[in-house]
Parts: structure tokens; C-alpha cells; sequence
């Protein structure tokens, strides 16, 4: 396993943020499978780590953002996470197979904001002002409703 933020670090001035190569050189076996729509993935315990699983049918956008929400997860919770934790399309447990008592709303809040500041890291977004959303969006892999909420736009 390699260091979470040395490996961030690496590769944070790559835009789109290669978060699947990130995920991978830590460590963190990532891998993509059909489920149902509400579900946007997992984190789960596997061989003495974690392994983390994205929704497949997802948009590519959200794709991204689910794993890096889950990579937060890993950095911030792994001492909470036990047997893992599932997602639903809010970033919560509530209807996912995989529930978690220690994972509370703050948590999510954590790994949501994690995901944001490494899909959209801030020192690439100064003296974007005379760009649009949809432009910075596509820009960085991100949805618009994302990129929106983090320019405050
Ligand atoms: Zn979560």
C-alpha cells in the first residue's frame, strides 16, 4: 500500500484527475459492476483491506465521483469502516445492503468533500472566472451540478 496523499500529489496536476490510477496505486483493487439504479457503490473489506466497487450503469461523471468518495472512506473512516459501507445515490447507507452504524451523516459530508477537493483540486481552478460550468465540467470530468456547487456558482 502506498501513501494516500503521495500518491494524490502525483498525479493532482493531470486534469482530468486520473482518480482510477490513483485509487489503484495505493493499493486499492477498483472495480466497476451493474446495479440498480439507487446504488452508486461500495467500499467492502477484502484479504486485510478494501476493495471498492462503482455502479456501472452510472454516468461516467458520477462514476468518478463515487470513487473518490469511497476513497475518502478509506483515508478518513478506515478505522469505522469494519465490513465497508454502501452508497446510495445521495452518498448515504440508507437502502444499500451494506449498512454501517459508525458511518454517520458527518462522515459522508467528509468523503464528499474529499471527493470534491481531489476531482476539482482548488489550485486548478483559480483564474477559471471567464470559464463556463459545462466547459469546466467536461474539463475536469466532473457533473455540472458538481462543479457548480464547488465554484459557487
Ligand atoms: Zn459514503
Amino acid at each position: 500500500m502506498s501513501d494516500p496523499m503521495t500518491v494524490i500529489a502525483q498525479h493532482w496536476d493531470s486534469t482530468p484527475v486520473p482518480i482510477e490510477t490513483i485509487i489503484r496505486d495505493i493499493g486499492l483493487p477498483l472495480s466497476y459492476e451493474a446495479m440498480s439504479d439507487n446504488i452508486s457503490g461500495y467500499i467492502e473489506r477484502e484479504d486485510g483491506s478494501y476493495r471498492i466497487v462503482v455502479n456501472a450503469n452510472h454516468a461516467p461523471t458520477r462514476q468518478r465521483f463515487t470513487a473518490a468518495h469511497e476513497l475518502g472512506h478509506y483515508i478518513y473512516h478506515r478505522d469505522l469502516l469494519g465490513e465497508g459501507v454502501g452508497d446510495n445515490r445521495a452518498y448515504r447507507a440508507d437502502g444499500t445492503d451494506r449498512p454501517n452504524a459508525n458511518i454517520r451523516p458527518i462522515h459522508e459530508r467528509q468523503a464528499n468533500s474529499f471527493a470534491a477537493n481531489v476531482l476539482m483540486p482548488r489550485h486548478r481552478l483559480v483564474a477559471v472566472g471567464g470559464e463556463s460550468t459545462a466547459a469546466l465540467a467536461a474539463r475536469f470530468g466532473v457533473s455540472q451540478e458538481a462543479m457548480r456547487i464547488r465554484l459557487g456558482r
